[in-house]
Parts: structure tokens; C-alpha cells; sequence
């Protein structure tokens, strides 16, 4: 039989699975990304002897991506150093600092010691919440690209744990009565860009998660997964085509026939896989006549998760502080509408930082820190001026908030060398509809059947694998969408 060929436009964690998976079937893969590295948003930046994951830094659920390594015929730990995280991250207050641990009698602990009186809930978080996973997760591992789908059991099953008309913030005031104990609980939110009083309470199965499972760190960083799965579709004989942007997909009566690259050459192929972000797809990789239900106004009028500020910073001194530093502002609920609901920048920020180097000496020269800091802020919706005078102005009021809310109180006098990423680069420089750096938002509107389909529903022979398609944004959800894709390319296309 001849070897089918699938293109796949875009070498990130969604691409590069699918390419994996399908190398392993038989078929003969072609990745075209456009960078000179593959991984997308999980790429590293390097830089002077430091190291730093652009985008994600949080690995949960690592099964699922163990079991994608199976799917590929190969063993995730053959490839990367996976370590478990105890405690998870820290959750700095301005008035006290919280650790959550997976480990369920020292979480006790220590809401005791915080939350007084609220104990007793997180056993009842654990029990009502692990029904909920169990009905859902099932769900995240089906393919809606057909209508019929909404109506199946595993999502009839899955329907009454979805709390339909609560939020996340709502469900967890079932557990807990303080505020601040909730949003150590909801803050998660922020991984999909969403406000925890506006995000499905649904969602409750992502600190469910973390609680129940733990978080992981990969050695060198969570780029590294990336690179393995490139690995492992060369050893299988597929084509990866780095700095080779893809300009059109090619579309005759309806079915996608290969892609025209940049230079012009056509390639053609059986079947064409997008992992290029949706919006920017859309917006880009089809002939206007193709598209029909993703029109421009329909994109634009779309809920999109909010953006990040990013700074990248080696640092001379080495620092003693967490792994996965969370500072919340002063008012969190204030300064989440600011970023959601207002787009406006706020001085009062939350700001992520991560000091992996602390654990992970391949990361930054001895002695010195890799910092990676992200400021969740507004997508490029608010039509905000990042120019290089705003820039640096924000740029400056993050690093004097990490002095005064961290150890690092004597941070400026030690960077050496500083990369910045803002909306606006996501959006121009990285392809980001709007900047929006977790894709679609994850609306109830927007997901399963009415979130853009993994067999894209407007041409044939074409489907989507990333944060953009079904189930959603976030590495575990990613892979997942990528399993999916490649058994229905085995379905329609073999
Ligand atoms: C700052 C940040 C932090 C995050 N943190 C986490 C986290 O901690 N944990 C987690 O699970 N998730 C996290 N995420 C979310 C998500 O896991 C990542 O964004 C992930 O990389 C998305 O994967 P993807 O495959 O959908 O898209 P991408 O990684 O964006 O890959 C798409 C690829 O397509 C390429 N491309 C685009 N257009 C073309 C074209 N025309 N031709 C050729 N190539 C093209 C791009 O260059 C890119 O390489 C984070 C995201 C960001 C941005």
C-alpha cells in the first residue's frame, strides 16, 4: 500500500505529538515550522550560558504525555529527567506565604494553620471533585467533531458534574470560607487566561489535579519535550523543515491537497495537519473563498484568553527562592478585572516567577539564576501601546514588584542579560491571534462540539491539532488534541 503523507503546519507540542504518533503509524511526516527550533510556545530561549522555556513551565498530568511516548512506540523516560515538584509552588500573599503540597496531611496543615476552621473542606474538595474528573476526563479523550458526539454517554454521564450555571470561584465557596483560600484553589484559571469568577466551574478538575497528582519539572527545561518528540520523528524517517513558514494550504473542491510554502514550492500531501494557532490560521493560511464560518468578524468576535507580559532574565546571583513563585496582587479580584474585563493595565499585578535554576543546574551558569517571569495582562484586543518607551516603563514597575514581594530584593544590580516579550509580540512576532497567548478562550460556548473541530469541519483532508481546537489550551489538553486528530487522520485517511 503507499505510504499516505501528511503535512503539518507548525512544530509545536500539538504538531510535533501528532507527528510522533503518526510517523510511528506508517505515515510519511513533514513538519514545516517557521522558527529555526521546533517546539512553539515550548521552545527554549538561550542566552549567554542561561536557559529559559518560553511559554510552558508546569507539567501536570504526566501521564497523558507518557502515554503519547507509548503511542509513539518509544518511553518518555529514555528522553527526558522528569522531577516531581513537593511543594508544588508558593503562593505569596501581601500578608503571609502558603505552599500546597500534593502530600494531604501536610496541606491540612497548613490551612489550618492559615484558614483555621476550613480543614474539613479540602477533604470534601478531594472526594466531590475526583467524581468530577472521573465523569470529565473521559470526555477531554473524545473526538466532537460531529454533532451526534454531544449526545454521547460518556458526555450525558459527564453533564450533571459540569455545574452548568457556576463558576469556578463559586464552587470552590463549597469548600471553603475565606476568600484567599479559594484563590489558591481557583487561580488556575490564569493557565487557561480566564478570571476564576468567570471560568466554567468545570474547570474545579485543574487544582483537583494538581492536588490529587503533583506537578512535574523536566530537567533542562520543558523544552526538552519537545526536542525528544522531534527525536522521535526523525528515528521514524519524518521530515522536520525548520525556517520554512507555510503561506497558503491548498484547497481544491473542498479538500486540502498539500501546502504552498513561502518560497513557493508546493508540497503536496494526502492530508494537511494545522497546529499553527487557530486565529492566525484562519486569518491567514486559507484563500478568503475557502472559509466560510471562520470569517474575519466571526474570529474577531470571539472570546479569547487574556496575554502575558514576559520577561527573561539571567541573573548574576544565585537566589534561594521557590521553584514556581506566584506574587498575587494587592487585590486580586481588582486587578483580574483590569486584565479581563476593563483591558487595562494594571500597576496593582500578579506576577509569576520561576526560579528553576534553584533545582536545575543545567539552567544557568554556576552560581547565577535564570528567572522567567510572566505578568498575566490583556490581550491585544485592548489595543494597547506596547512601544519600546511603554515597554520599558512596565518592564521596570514588574522588577521593583519582585523586590518588594520577594527575597530578591537587590535583583536589579544582577541582570546581565534580559529578553521581553509583550502582547504585541505575541501577536506580530509569534502568530498569536490577539496576542492571546492560551488560545480561544475556554467559554462553555467554545468548547466540545463549537470549539473549532479537530476534523476541521471546512475542508476536507484537513485537521487541527494545539490549544485552539478541542479539548483546549495546555499541554495535557494538547497532546490529547493530538491523539485525537491522528486516530481520526487513521479513521478517514489511511
Ligand atoms: C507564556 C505561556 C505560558 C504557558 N504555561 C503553560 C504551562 O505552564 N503549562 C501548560 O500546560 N501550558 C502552558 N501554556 C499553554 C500551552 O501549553 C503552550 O502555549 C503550547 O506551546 C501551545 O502549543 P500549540 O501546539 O497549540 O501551539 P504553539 O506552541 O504555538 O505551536 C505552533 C507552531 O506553529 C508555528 N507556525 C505558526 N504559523 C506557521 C506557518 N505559517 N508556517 C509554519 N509554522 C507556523 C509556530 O511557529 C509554532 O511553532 C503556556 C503558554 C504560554 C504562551
Amino acid at each position: 500500500m503507499k505510504q499516505k503523507h501528511v503535512v503539518v503546519v507548525g512544530g509545536g507540542p500539538g504538531g510535533l505529538t501528532a507527528g510522533m504518533i503518526l510517523a510511528k503509524r506508517g505515515y510519511k511526516v513533514s513538519i514545516f515550522e517557521k522558527e529555526s527550533i521546533v517546539g512553539g510556545r515550548n521552545a527554549s530561549i538561550v542566552m549567554n550560558g542561561y536557559s529559559f522555556d518560553i511559554g510552558p513551565t508546569f507539567l501536570m498530568m504526566t501521564f497523558i504525555l507518557r502515554e503519547m511516548f507509548q503511542e509513539a512506540g518509544r518511553n518518555l523516560d529514555d528522553y527526558c529527567k522528569i522531577v516531581p515538584l513537593d511543594p508544588m509552588y508558593k503562593l505569596s500573599f501581601s500578608d503571609f506565604e502558603f505552599f500546597p503540597t500534593p502530600d494531604l496531611e501536610k496541606m491540612k496543615k497548613q490551612i489550618v494553620q492559615h484558614f483555621p476552621g476550613n480543614e474539613p473542606g479540602l477533604e470534601r474538595f478531594h472526594a466531590r471533585e475526583k467524581i468530577r474528573y472521573d465523569k470529565m476526563f473521559p470526555c477531554l479523550q473524545k473526538d466532537y467533531s460531529t454533532f451526534k458526539e454531544m449526545f454521547s454517554p460518556t458526555l450525558l454521564k459527564a453533564l450533571p458534574h459540569l455545574s452548568l450555571n457556576r463558576s469556578l470561584m463559586g464552587v470552590l465557596s463549597d469548600y471553603f470560607t475565606e476568600e484567599k483560600l479559594r484563590i489558591c484553589f481557583t487561580f488556575q484559571a490564569k493557565y487557561i487566561g480566564m478570571s476564576p469568577w468567570e471560568c466554567p466551574a468545570a474547570f474545579a478538575i485543574m487544582p483537583y489535579i494538581e492536588h490529587s497528582m503533583g506537578i512535574d519539572h523536566v530537567v533542562g527545561g520543558l523544552s526538552k519535550i519537545s526536542d525528544a518528540m522531534a527525536t522521535i520523528i526523525g528515528e521514524y524517517g519524518g521530515d522536520i523543515h525548520l525556517n520554512t513558514p507555510v503561506k497558503k494550504v491548498c484547497v481544491s473542491g473542498g479538500n486540502a491537497t498539500g501546502v504552498e510554502l513561502a518560497s513557493g514550492d508546493i508540497v503536496n500531501a494526502d492530508c494537511v495537519v494545522i497546529n499553527a494557532d487557530f486565529g492566525h490560521a484562519m486569518s491567514t493560511l486559507f484563500d478568503s473563498s475557502v472559509i466560510k464560518k471562520w470569517t474575519p468578524q466571526k474570529l474577531y468576535d470571539k472570546k479569547y484568553s487574556c496575554s502575558t507580559f514576559m520577561l527573561y532574565l539571567g541573573v548574576d546571583k544565585k537566589y534561594d527562592e521557590s521553584h514556581h513563585n506566584i506574587i498575587f496582587a494587592n487585590d486580586y479580584k481588582e486587578n483580574v478585572e483590569d486584565v479581563i474585563t476593563r483591558e487595562k493595565l494594571s500597576d496593582d499585578m500578579s506576577v509569576y516567577v520561576r526560579n528553576a535554576s534553584a533545582i536545575d543546574p543545567t539552567l544557568a551558569p554556576q552560581g547565577h539564576s535564570a528567572l522567567y517571569v510572566l505578568v498575566p495582562t490583556t490581550n491585544m484586543h485592548s489595543k494597547i501601546n506596547w512601544d519600546e518607551a511603554a515597554t520599558k516603563t512596565y518592564r521596570d514597575k514588574v522588577i521593583k514588584r519582585i523586590m518588594e514581594r520577594t527575597s530578591m530584593k537587590d535583583l536589579d544590580k544582577h541582570i546581565t542579560c534580559e529578553k521581553i516579550i509583550t502582547p504585541a509580540d505575541w501577536q506580530n512576532e509569534r502568530s498569536l491571534f490577539l496576542g492571546a497567548t492560551f488560545n480561544l478562550g475556554h467559554t462553555l460556548t467554545q468548547m466540545l462540539y463549537m470549539r473549532p473541530r479537530n476534523k476541521f469541519e471546512e475542508v476536507n483532508h484537513c485537521y487541527l491539532v494545539g490549544g485552539g481546537t478541542h479539548p483546549g489550551s495546555g499541554l495535557p489538553t494538547i497532546y490529547e488534541s493530538s491523539r485525537i486528530s491522528s486516530n481520526l487522520i487513521e479513521k478517514f485517511e489511511r
